[in-house]
């Protein structure tokens, strides 16, 4: 009996190397994985489930801060079990008390074009991807706006059209205001983010957003100062008349305060009295009657970053 076992097993030892062997001849890695297995284990769906499974993954994000479908996806999906909200377009008599719209499939935009719309929204949970840039930008120095240095500022056309409007009124009334900043792209965030965080570390993601996570990266962000702060770009700022001409009048123009007082928990940036955001006119006017704030705005019309 002991005998026949130990013969079973050369027997056995003896087509595992022959098996293994005729393998290497024909694929050096993966034969001999499905050999041994072969061996070791038996038939069973495994390997169609194993294949199933590795075609699967390839729609799993490797990285969802990077691939900007990927956090639009798994939203979508998720609102498409909300029902549809279908006073999108009332007559503006909600309140900033109201909870937010909640978005709507119908109202998402899947193209490459959603970066450039003007409601996109852009914050710390969407990000646009790094390779956006807008292709209307245009030179503020064109359009004789003010700014701040020597460097070459831009802004898209129309937001830029619009500004130059808001700055001549400002200056007819006798406000002062200079542009401090303008368009940036993924990589002038990457490299301003990383100057913050050398001096402030973690403190530096309150005030400054990480890399494509920055309104200025859409072309459609400004940020102000002017005399009476030093040319600085700071909280004093928020004190000055022109600041409180800015809050009267730069929606009429299409500019939001985007990070209003008091606001922290819904924007996730504090107090930001200089940083205007351009959404065109139309948009600003249905903003302002619906009583919102810009991040609840922009989330309510559900444009999101998927280009
Ligand atoms: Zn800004």
């Amino acid at each position: 009996m002991r005998r026949h076992n130990e013969a079973h097993s050369i027997v056995s030892a003896i087509t595992f190397l022959f098996v293994l062997g005729l393998s290497l001849l024909v694929s050096p890695y993966e034969s001999v994985q499905a050999a041994i297995q072969s061996l070791i284990w038996p038939e069973t769906s495994s390997q169609a489930e194993a294949a199933e499974l590795e075609e699967a993954s390839a729609d799993i994000p490797i990285h969802p801060l990077i691939w900007s479908e990927t956090p639009f996806q798994a939203e979508a999906a998720e609102l498409e079990e909300v029902p549809a909200d279908s006073n999108k377009d009332s007559d503006g008599s909600e309140t900033a008390e109201e909870e937010p719209e909640t978005l709507t499939s119908s109202s998402l935009q899947t193209s490459a074009e959603s970066c450039n719309d003007m409601r996109v929204l852009v914050d710390r949970s969407h990000p646009l991807p790094p390779g956006y840039a807008p292709e209307d930008l245009v030179a503020l120095q064109s359009y004789k706006v003010l700014v701040l240095g020597s460097s070459e500022m831009s802004l898209r056309r129309e937001a830029t059209g619009q500004l130059k409007g808001l700055v001549s009124a400002a200056a007819a009334d006798g406000e002062e205001l200079v542009v401090a900043s303008a368009y940036r792209s993924y990589a002038d965030q990457e490299g301003l983010f990383g100057k913050l965080k050398s001096v402030y570390g973690l403190e530096a993601d309150r005030t400054s957003a990480l890399p494509g996570h920055s309104q200025h990266q859409l072309g459609t962000a400004v940020d102000f100062t002017n005399a009476k702060v030093n040319y600085q770009v700071w909280e004093p700022f928020g004190y000055t008349t022109a600041a409180q001409w800015l809050s009267s009048h730069a929606h009429e123009y299409g500019f939001i305060l985007a990070y209003p007082s008091g606001h922290e928990a819904d924007t996730g940036y504090e107090w930001e009295p200089w940083h205007y955001r351009y959404v065109g006119t139309e948009n600003a006017k249905r903003l302002v009657e619906r009583g919102m704030i810009l991040q609840e705005f922009l989330a309510s019309e559900g444009v999101l970053p998927s280009c």
